[in-house]
């Protein structure tokens, strides 16, 4: 009879020894599946997939990616991501490298490709150790498509298709921002509303399509004579805005002669003359939105009935 702490047989020791090589290839065989399983999900995935090591240097990538950026594969592993991060210098990414945890983020970037044009990429990124070493997974997708239709968008929303100038609903939304930011810093803020006269004519007399190519140069002879910072708006039909920050009425005034001076020198083919009248305020404090409007209409106005093709102002009191 055997014990338990009797020896175990030689046929038992052969039969738990080929369990173990038995169980050592299963266990292989699952973690080449499972790593042929990686690899496949690696190549075929849509995004751009890049593994980086702590030194920022390419570890593993797929074709999607290298494809993003016009590289080969053997090119890709010769990167750094330092040679395709757009805006971002060796420094801040490996300082980035250095503190992403395994949480990761997720946020919007462009990358340079290897014909230095720039694409536009969502980016997901998080890291892990493996065999020893920290390593940083980025997944990136190529969002130029969204992001050209998106400013498609923002500009049909904000823009006179016409004339190019800010549509009455962004230069409103501007104007009140800028009346805030002026009354917070007590700066001062021009505006100018101008107004073609007998417009009706032009139409009239050479066709609409003459009118709209008249409504487009005037608009540039206007962007030829601001700032940067100045916003055009076209307020309705005929009818514009400018507005002028950190203007008091000295310059808002001038910037209004000038205005009208070059738009009765320019020649409008075929338009024999194009004359604007022009209202100037500028702001008062404790003035709103409506009041400053009402008063820039006024002043308009005042420049018509005194005989078009002048500028006016009215002051708050
Ligand atoms: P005033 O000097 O008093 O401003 O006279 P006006 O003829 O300019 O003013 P009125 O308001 O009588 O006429 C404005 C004209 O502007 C009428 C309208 O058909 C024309 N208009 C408005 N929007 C457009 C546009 O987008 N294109 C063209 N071609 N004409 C437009
Ligand atoms: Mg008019
Ligand atoms: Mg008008």
């Amino acid at each position: 009879m055997n014990s338990t702490c009797d020896p175990l047989p030689a046929q038992a020791l052969r039969a738990e020894a080929d369990d173990a090589v038995f169980e050592r290839a299963y266990v292989e065989g699952l973690l080449r599946d499972r790593e042929s399983l990686w690899h496949a999900l690696f190549a075929q995935s849509r995004d751009g997939v890049v593994v980086l090591d702590e030194a920022g240097k390419v570890y593993e990538t797929n074709q999607r990616f290298a494809d993003l950026l016009g590289y080969t594969m053997d090119e890709m592993y010769q990167l750094h991501v330092w040679d395709w991060a757009h805006g971002l210098s060796p420094e801040d990414l490996r300082g980035m490298i250095r503190d992403i945890d395994g949480d990761g983020h997720h946020f919007e970037t462009q990358q340079m490709r290897k014909d230095g044009s720039l694409v536009d990429i969502e980016l997901s990124n998080s890291c892990t150790f493996f065999r020893g070493q920290k390593l940083i997974f980025c997944i990136c997708r190529d969002i130029t498509a969204r992001k050209a239709a998106e400013r498609r968008i923002r500009y049909l929303a904000t823009t006179d298709t016409l004339t190019g100038a800010s549509n009455r609903g962004e230069f409103s939304r501007r104007l009140a921002e800028e009346i805030a930011r002026a009354h917070q810093h007590g700066t001062p803020l021009g505006l100018v509303m101008f107004d073609l006269d007998h417009f009706k004519r032009i139409n009239d007399g050479y066709g609409h399509d003459v009118g709209d190519t008249v409504l487009r140069g005037v608009t540039g002879v206007v962007r030829e004579n601001v700032r940067l910072g100045d916003v055009i708006g076209r307020w309705g039909g005929e009818e514009f805005m400018l507005l002028l920050p950190k203007s008091d009425l000295a310059i808002t005034l001038a910037v209004a002669e000038r205005l009208r001076a070059s738009i009765e020198a320019r020649h409008f083919e075929p338009v024999e003359r194009v004359t604007a009248s022009f209202g100037v305020v500028v702001l008062e404090r404790g003035e709103g939105f409506d009041a400053l409007v009402k008063r820039a209409d006024v002043a308009l106005y005042r420049a018509k009935s005194a005989g078009r093709n002048r500028v006016e102002t009215v002051s708050g009191d």
